[in-house]
C-alpha cells in the first residue's frame, strides 16, 4: 500500500506542481530523478516477496499466492471477507492485523454480523508481522484482480479471445473482399456476354438464343445490361416500322398530348419521349434502369428538350416519380410474340401507381395470331439435318432443337392457313393474370400439304381516344420488324387439308425458373406439345 507519488504529477492544466522551471540544470535533477524512480521499480519488481499465511506458518511468494492457498487449504476467501464487509483501506489492515493477533480460527471469520465487527479497535492498526506484504496491497486491487481473474473473457485471457477475434474478423474482411472480386469479375464477364450477344446475335432483341440461358443467373442484370449497348437500340431505331408507328401515332394526334404529363415507361435513347415533347405534351418523364439513359440525358439536351424531359434512372418498379399522377403512358415494351421479356408487368405497374382517372396507356391493344405453316425445305433445315450429319445420325438433337420457339421470318407463300386472333390484351383493362392464357384456335387450311409449324406474331394499336388511328403487325405479309415471327416447329408434321379447320389450344405462360421467358404449349387433339421462347 505504500504508494509511490510521482514527482511531475501534473494538475488539470498540465503543468506539474512542484515542477522548476526548465533549465538546463533541472532538466538534468527531472532525469535523474526519474532514473532513480526507475531503479526503484526495477528494484521492487525483482525482489522476492514473502508473505506469510494467516492461518499457519507457510511462506507464499506472493499476495495472490496467499489468497489463493487460504482460500484451497483454509477455506477462507479474503477476497469475499473484503466485499463482504465492505472493507476499506483500513478495515481491511485491521482484518490482517486481528486474524494474525488472535490466530482465530477460521469459524470465526465465517458467519460474522455485519456490525460490530471484531477487529474494529484502534489497536489492530499496528502491524503484527514487520513487513507484511498483505498490508501494503490495496484491497480494492485485491477485489478487481479477483474478479478479473475468475472472468474467463477479461485479463489476460480476453486479451487472446480478442486477438483471436480479430483475426477471424481480418480473415472474413479477406474472403469477402475475395468474393466480392470474384463477384464483380462475373459481373463484368456476364456483360461482355451481354454484349457479344447483342452484337453478335443475327436478331439481337434479347432473349433469342439459346447461350441467354446463361444469363439467367442474374437475370435482371443481365436484361437491363443488354440494354445499355448502343446496338439493341440503334436495331429498334432501325425499325421503321415500330418506330414510326409510335411518332406517327404522337405527331398525328396532338390533341392526346398537348399540355399532358407523359410517361415513358423504358425509354432507351430517349426517342418516345421526345417524339411526346414534340407532340405537344406538358412534361415527359422518362425512366429506364439500363445504362442507356446516361446517354439519353445527353440526346435531351442536345435537342434542347431538358426543359420538358425528366429522365430518371432506375426501374420503374423501384423509383419515385416526382409527380403523383401521369395523363399518359407510353412505352415500347413488346417482346417475341408479344409477351416475352415480361415488361409489359412493368407497364401495368406504372398504370396502376401512376395513371391518373381518365388517363391512357399507349399503345392499347395489342393481338397475338396464329397461323399454320406448310414449309418442307425449312423443316427439313431444322430437323431432318439431325439425321445425317457428315454421315453421323445425330438424331437425338431433336429433342433439344424443337421444344425451343424459333424467331425468323416466314416467307408469306408459306403460310397454309388463314390467321387467327387467339388473344386480344386491352393495355387499359388487362390484370397481370391475364398475361397468363389459355385460349382455343381454329384454323382455317387454305392448301393440301403437310403442316411442319405454326407461326405466331402480334398486332399494335394506337387507338384510344385518337383521330387518327395507328397500328402496325409483326405478320408475315407485312414489312418485316425485328420481332419476325415466332416459329412453333413440329417434329412430326401432319398432312391437312384445303377448306379444313385445324382445331386446338394454345397455353401461355410464364416460365416459372425465368419469368421474362415464355412456355408456350400446343393441344392437337391428343398430343400436347411444348415450346419454351427464351
Ligand atoms: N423506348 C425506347 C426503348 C425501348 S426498349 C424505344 O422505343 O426505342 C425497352 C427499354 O425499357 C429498355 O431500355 C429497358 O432497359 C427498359 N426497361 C425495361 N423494363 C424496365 C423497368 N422495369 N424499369 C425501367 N426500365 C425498364
Amino acid at each position: 500500500m505504500a504508494e509511490y507519488t510521482d514527482p511531475r504529477e501534473c494538475d488539470g492544466d498540465g503543468v506539474a506542481d512542484d515542477m522548476p522551471e526548465l533549465s538546463d540544470g533541472d532538466d538534468e535533477d527531472f532525469d535523474n530523478d526519474e532514473e532513480q524512480w526507475m531503479e526503484e521499480e526495477d528494484e521492487e519488481e525483482s525482489q522476492p516477496v514473502t508473505v506469510t499465511c494467516l492461518f499457519c506458518d507457510r511462506l507464499l511468494s506472493s499476495v495472490p499466492a496467499t489468497l489463493q492457498h487460504c482460500t484451497a487449504e483454509h477455506q477462507v476467501n479474503l477476497v469475499d471477507l473484503i466485499r463482504k464487509h465492505n472493507l476499506d483501506d483500513y478495515g481491511y489492515i485491521k482484518m490482517i492485523n486481528y486474524i494474525r493477533s488472535t490466530k482465530c480460527v477460521v469459524s470465526c471469520l465465517t458467519g460474522l454480523p455485519d456490525a460490530p465487527l471484531p477487529w474494529e479497535g484502534e489497536e489492530f492498526l499496528r502491524p503484527v508481522v514487520q513487513d507484511d506484504a498483505l498490508l501494503q496491497t490495496d484491497p480494492e486491487e485485491l477485489c478487481e484482480g479477483s474478479s478479473l481473474s475468475m472472468c474467463p473473457s477479461s485479463g489476460a485471457e480476453s486479451h487472446d479471445a480478442l486477438q483471436q477475434r480479430t483475426q477471424a474478423a481480418e480473415e472474413r474482411a479477406r474472403s469477402s473482399e475475395e468474393a466480392l472480386a470474384r463477384a464483380m469479375d462475373d459481373l463484368h464477364k456476364l456483360k461482355l456476354l451481354a454484349q457479344g450477344l447483342v452484337l453478335n446475335a443475327e436478331t439481337s432483341r434479347p432473349g433469342n438464343t439459346g447461350a441467354v440461358a446463361e444469363l439467367r443467373e442474374d437475370e435482371d442484370e443481365a436484361y437491363f445490361s443488354s440494354y445499355g449497348h448502343y446496338s439493341i437500340h440503334e436495331e429498334m431505331l432501325k425499325d421503321k416500322v415500330r418506330t414510326e408507328s409510335y411518332r406517327d401515332f404522337m405527331y398525328r394526334n396532338p390533341e392526346v398530348f398537348i399540355d399532358k404529363v407523359v410517361l415513358d415507361v423504358g425509354c432507351g435513347t430517349g426517342i418516345l419521349s421526345m417524339f411526346a415533347a414534340r407532340a405537344g405534351a406538358k412534361k415527359v418523364i422518362a425512366v429506364d434502369q439500363s445504362q442507356i439513359i446516361y446517354q439519353a440525358m445527353d440526346i435531351v439536351r442536345s435537342n434542347q428538350l431538358e426543359d420538358k424531359i425528366t429522365l430518371i434512372k432506375g426501374r420503374i418498379e423501384d423509383i419515385k416519380l416526382p409527380v403523383e399522377k401521369v395523363d399518359i403512358i407510353i412505352s415500347e415494351w413488346m417482346g417475341y410474340f408479344l409477351l416475352f421479356e415480361s415488361m409489359l408487368d412493368s407497364v401495368l405497374y406504372a398504370r396502376d401507381l401512376y395513371l391518373a382517372d381518365g388517363g391512357s396507356v399507349y399503345p392499347d391493344l395489342c393481338n397475338i395470331s396464329l397461323a399454320a405453316v406448310g414449309d418442307t425445305q425449312k423443316h427439313q433445315d431444322h430437323i431432318a439435318f439431325w439425321d445425317d450429319v457428315y454421315g453421323f445420325n445425330m438424331a437425338c438433337m431433336k429433342k433439344a432443337v424443337v421444344p425451343e420457339a424459333m424467331v425468323e421470318a416466314v416467307k408469306p407463300e408459306t403460310l397454309i392457313s388463314e390467321p387467327t386472333v387467339i388473344q386480344t390484351i386491352d393495355c387499359n383493362r388487362v390484370c397481370l393474370s391475364e398475361l397468363e392464357f389459355a385460349s382455343d384456335f381454329c384454323l382455317k387450311i387454305t392448301t393440301t400439304t403437310d403442316c411442319t409449324a405454326i407461326v405466331g406474331y402480334f398486332d399494335i394499336f394506337f387507338d384510344k381516344g385518337c383521330s387518327n388511328k395507328v397500328m402496325f403487325s409483326t405478320g408475315p405479309q407485312v414489312t418485316k420488324t425485328h420481332w419476325k415471327q415466332t416459329v412453333f416447329l413440329l417434329e412430326r408434321p401432319f398432312s391437312v387439308q384445303a377448306g379444313e379447320e385445324l382445331r386446338g389450344k394454345i397455353i401461355v405462360r410464364k416460365n416459372k425458373k425465368d419469368p421474362r421467358s415464355l412456355l408456350v404449349t400446343f393441344v392437337f387433339g391428343d398430343r400436347k406439345l411444348t415450346y419454351s421462347l427464351q
